[in-house]
């Protein structure tokens, strides 16, 4: 995929669970090519807010060299999503989440307040700040709903097969995502 040289940073998701939700990130590091797993979110979205300025090397991760093995391969062993680079990071307080459809057609993306409240638009969250002003030191443009796109060839078979029978032949939707802005 040319994709995984553009943006090497990537979270990846196990086979398909209930909830759809992203739980492994991992990043590919610039000198070796190899997938580094990130423990938490919160790191990850820390790397790849400053991915172009700050590329990831494998000594970025305590205790890991590019001699090691890499800690995880990107193949059809669970679905992958390739993240864009240099997503703002999430304001403090805030939480934001991505969900795979049922269908593997795309991701949706929605940012959860310190309150609890969902938002799913850009236009819900400057309402939101503008009705919380607590939160006047966060500014819409930490906010993104980019989402990632989805690597085709690790969508399981079966779910690929539901998505075709429906009539619509090969369409993927997930092809029109790489030139979002
Ligand atoms: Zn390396």
């Amino acid at each position: 995929m040319l994709e995984s040289q553009e943006n090497p940073k990537s979270s990846s998701k196990k086979s398909p669970s209930a909830s759809g939700s992203i739980d492994i990130y991992a990043v590919q590091c610039g000198k070796c090519h190899k997938w580094r797993v990130i423990g938490t979110q919160e790191e990850y979205e820390d790397i790849r807010s400053n991915f172009s300025g700050n590329p990831f090397v494998c000594s970025r991760k305590p205790g890991t060299s590019c001699k090691d093995a890499a800690d995880i391969e990107k193949d059809a062993s669970r679905t992958w999503v390739i993240d864009r680079p240099n997503i703002p990071k999430t304001p403090e307080g805030f939480k934001r989440s991505l969900v795979l459809r049922r269908d593997f057609t795309k991701l949706d993306a929605y940012y959860i307040a310190p309150s609890g409240k969902k938002m799913r638009t850009r236009n819900e969250i400057a309402a939101f700040l503008e009705a919380n002003p607590e939160h006047k030191g966060v500014s819409i443009s930490e906010f993104s709903f980019h989402c990632p796109k989805i690597v085709e060839e690790t969508i399981p078979e079966h779910v690929e097969k539901r998505a075709s029978g429906g009539g619509s032949g090969s369409n993927k939707k997930s092809k029109t995502m790489k030139d979002q802005e």
